[in-house]
C-alpha cells in the first residue's frame, strides 16, 4: 500500500470523543464530551417538526440560508454592540469545528506560526496540523489561569500569523478580562497578527464576569475571525450549526474555503433554529441561571466529597486534581474511573502542552439528576481506586 499523508501521520483520535465511547462501554455517567442530556428549547423543536412540509431539503446558499443569517446578524449585533452585515460578514458552517478549521485555512500558509494558549481545546492542535501551521504555546498558569504578558509578547516576536483565543476557555473556565483582551489587541496590532476566536460559550459567563467580544475592541474587527456556534447556546450539539463572523474581505475568502470543505450546513436545521435566534433576553437569562445552578451543585458536590476542583468563571467544565491517587498516566486513571466508579471524564493531558497528568475534566451540562448520580458514584472514589504509592 502507498504511504498515507505525512501531515496526518501524527494524528491520534480525539481523546474527548474517545472518552464518550469508553463511558458507553462501561455504562458510566458520561461527563466527558461536553454536551447536554436535556432537551433543546421547545420553540426550536416545534419549528423542527414543521420542516418536512417546507421547501428546505436541498442545499441552502453555501454561506448559509438568508433568513438564518438575517436572524443571526440581528442577534449578534444586539449582543456585540457592533453592526454585523448578514450578506458580507457571516459564513454558516458545520459547527464551530468547521468554522475554526476554515478560519485557519484562510489565514495560515504552511510553516506559519500560530499562538495557542495552553490548556487548549484539543481540536486546535489538529487545526494547526491540517493547515500546515506550527503552534507556539503560551501557558495560562494555574490556579488563576492568567498569562504572563512578557511570555505572550515573546511569542508575538516570532511573528505569528494568528492567535487562537478561546473565551470563555475550555477546559479551564477562564473568562478573559477587558484589560487582558486589550493587551492582546495591542500586540495583534503591533505585530500585525490575525486573531481567531472560539466563543461558543459566549452566553455561559457567570456573574460578576462579563463576556467581551474581542472583535469589538478598537481596530480589531478588521483582523478578527470570530467563530461560534449554536450548539451550546441552544443545546443542539448534534445539529452542527456554527459560523464565522469577520469583515467582508476576510469573509469573502472564508466563503470559498467553506464552499469546498462542506458546501453548506444542514438547511432544515438552519431554518428550525431561527426562533432561538429571535428569542429575547429572558432566554439567555434562563440559560445562565440554569448553568449557574448546575455549576454550584456540581462544584459544591465535589468539594463536599473533599475533591478539589476549579470553579469556572465561564463555560461548563471543571478540572479536578487527582494527584492523591498517584497515577502517572491520567488516561489510565480516567479508564479506571469510568470502569470502577462509573463516571466518564477527560484526562487533563489532552488539553495541556505542559506535562500535566494530575487533572481530569468533568462537564456539568447535564440534568440535575445525572449530576447527582455522578456525585453519588464519586462518593466511593477513594474506596474503589486505591492510591498508588
Ligand atoms: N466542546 C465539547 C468538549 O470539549 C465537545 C467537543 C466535541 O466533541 N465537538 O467536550
Amino acid at each position: 500500500m502507498p504511504k498515507l499523508s505525512k501531515r496526518t501521520e501524527t494524528f491520534t483520535d480525539s481523546v474527548i470523543r474517545r472518552m464518550t465511547r469508553v463511558s458507553l462501554k462501561y455504562g458510566a455517567v458520561n461527563l466527558s464530551q461536553g454536551f447536554p442530556d436535556f432537551e433543546p428549547p421547545q420553540m426550536i423543536l416545534k419549528r423542527l417538526a414543521e420542516m418536512p412540509g417546507e421547501n428546505v431539503h436541498q442545499y441552502s446558499l453555501t454561506w448559509g440560508s438568508k433568513p438564518f443569517r438575517a436572524a443571526l446578524a440581528e442577534k449578534q449585533t444586539r449582543f456585540m454592540g457592533h453592526p454585523v452585515d448578514p450578506e458580507k460578514e457571516i459564513v454558516v458552517t458545520c459547527g464551530s469545528t468547521e468554522a475554526m478549521m476554515a478560519a485557519m485555512m484562510t489565514v495560515a500558509n504552511p510553516g506559519d506560526k500560530v499562538i495557542v494558549f495552553s490548556p487548549f481545546y484539543e481540536n486546535y492542535g489538529a487545526d494547526t496540523i491540517l493547515s500546515g501551521a506550527e503552534p507556539i504555546y503560551v501557558p495560562l498558569v494555574p490556579p488563576t489561569y492568567d498569562f504572563d504578558p512578557d511570555v505572550l509578547e515573546d511569542a508575538f516576536r516570532q511573528h505569528p500569523k494568528a492567535l487562537i483565543l478561546c473565551n470563555p476557555s475550555n477546559p479551564c473556565g477562564k473568562v478573559f478580562t477587558r484589560a487582558e483582551l486589550e493587551f492582546i489587541a495591542t500586540l495583534a496590532e503591533r505585530y500585525d497578527t490575525f486573531v481567531i476566536t472560539d466563543e461558543v460559550y459566549e452566553h455561559i459567563v457567570y456573574a460578576p464576569h462579563q463576556h467581551v467580544y474581542f472583535a469589538t475592541l478598537p481596530g480589531m474587527w478588521e483582523r478578527t475571525i470570530s467563530c461560534s456556534s449554536l450548539s451550546k447556546t441552544y443545546s443542539i450539539t448534534g445539529w452542527r450549526l456554527g459560523y464565522t463572523l469577520a469583515c467582508p474581505e476576510i469573509t469573502d475568502r472564508i466563503m470559498k474555503v467553506h464552499d469546498f470543505l462542506t458546501v453548506g450546513a444542514p438547511h432544515p436545521l438552519q431554518e428550525a433554529v431561527i426562533p432561538g435566534l429571535k428569542a429575547g433576553q429572558d432566554y439567555y437569562d434562563g440559560l445562565l441561571a440554569t448553568y449557574t445552578r448546575k455549576r454550584d451543585l456540581f462544584v459544591g458536590g465535589l468539594n463536599s466529597l473533599g475533591l478539589e476542583c476549579t470553579n469556572p468563571d465561564g463555560a461548563y467544565y471543571v478540572l479536578m486534581d487527582v494527584s492523591e491517587f498517584g497515577y502517572k498516566d491520567d488516561l489510565e486513571f480516567c479508564e479506571v474511573l469510568a470502569r470502577d466508579v462509573g463516571v466518564g471524564t477527560v484526562p487533563g493531558s489532552s488539553f495541556f502542552r505542559e506535562p500535566v497528568n494530575h487533572l481530569i475534566r468533568f462537564h456539568f451540562a447535564k440534568k440535575d439528576e445525572t449530576l447527582y448520580d455522578a456525585l453519588n458514584r464519586l462518593e466511593s472514589i477513594r474506596e474503589k481506586i486505591p492510591a498508588r504509592k
